[in-house]
């Protein structure tokens, strides 16, 4: 596995493999790689030739009095995993390699960015739309897979790639969860035990919210009776939301669409997402994407 630190270099190598008529797999991360993240390398493996993880922390995306400075990073740990699943090449860009010109201008969509995380993570989603605007710029043609883990930023990416590089196919992934149904991130590795056993109520919680819809059902209500479940067991909740898939607005009822189910919530300080997709068909039946667990097995409720 080459590892790879400088943008011009990685550029050039993967010109050179598409002349050669290979496609390019693109996995961006902000590295203390999980099952989560692997299952998004598993995903670019079986679809494309070649394979690139970036391990960036972006500092852009942090806000104030966040866990920048503690994220959990161990690139020897990380190198050893993206070599075992065949990864062709890790790029570990510096902050200067990605921001050569000092703090970048920001890519902004007020409409998308500043409903769910972006109320309580202001600048977060813009600094993450800047970020993945240099990798599209450096990576160029690729398919870069994403997880669905982070719905809202996939609707951001999507939206730039849609947008700027239309070379750049974004393919979101299934979110993938132990099998207590926490959803996995590197943040878990902030939790004691009893916390994680905790945190796995989150899931419990969109199981609720989900086995509660039906014609006529007050939305607002379920969703409420949701938040105050969650508070009751000490979570501090951010949102408990039911939105449009593609707008990210609110809805009030229960009509045919495509939604998400999202949720934040704060456990001994910790920040948690998670989400549920939701498909509301023709006939009012309904279909939820609750993810796979680690074993790749679809998650029921
Ligand atoms: P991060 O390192 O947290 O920036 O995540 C890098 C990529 O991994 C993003 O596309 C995330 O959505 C994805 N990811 C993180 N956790 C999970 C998970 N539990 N399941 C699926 N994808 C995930």
């Amino acid at each position: 596995m080459l590892i790879v630190q400088s943008a011009d270099e990685l550029c050039a190598i993967l010109d050179e493999k598409r002349s050669q008529g290979k496609t390019v797999g693109f996995v961006p991360t902000m590295g203390y790689l999980h099952d989560g993240h692997m299952s998004l390398v598993e995903n670019a493996k079986s679809t494309c030739d070649y394979v690139v993880v970036s391990i960036f922390v972006n500092p852009i995306q942090f806000g104030e009095g966040e866990d920048l400075k503690d994220y959990p990073r161990d690139l020897t740990r990380d190198q050893k995993l993206c070599e075992g699943y065949g990864v062709d090449l890790l790029f570990f860009p510096s902050k200067y390699e990605m921001y050569p010109n000092g703090d970048p201008p920001r890519i902004e969509y007020p409409e998308i960015m500043q409903k769910l995380c972006g109320v309580f993570r202001p600048g977060h989603f813009e600094g993450v739309a800047t970020v993945m605007n240099r990798f599209f710029s450096i990576v160029g043609k690729c398919k870069c897979f994403m997880g669905k883990k982070d719905a809202q930023q996939l609707v951001v990416v999507k939206k730039l790639a849609r947008e700027h590089y239309p070379d750049t196919e974004v393919i979101g992934c299934p979110l993938v969860r132990e099998e207590s149904g926490l959803a996995l991130s590197s943040r878990n590795y902030y939790l004691s035990p009893a916390a994680k056993d905790t945190a796995a109520m989150i899931f419990q919680s969109l199981n609720k919210f989900v086995k509660s819809l039906r014609p006529g059902c007050n939305i607002e209500e379920e969703l409420y009776t949701c938040k105050v479940f969650l508070s009751s067991l000490d979570f501090d909740v951010q949102y408990f939301s039911f939105v449009d898939a593609r707008t990210i607005e609110d809805v009030k009822d229960f009509v045919p669409g495509h939604y998400l189910l999202a949720v934040a919530a704060k456990i001994q300080s910790t920040r948690l997402i998670d989400n549920f997709g939701v498909e509301v068909n023709q006939d009012m039946s309904i279909k939820v994407d609750r993810g796979v667990y680690k074993n790749h097995k679809e998650v029921q409720e």
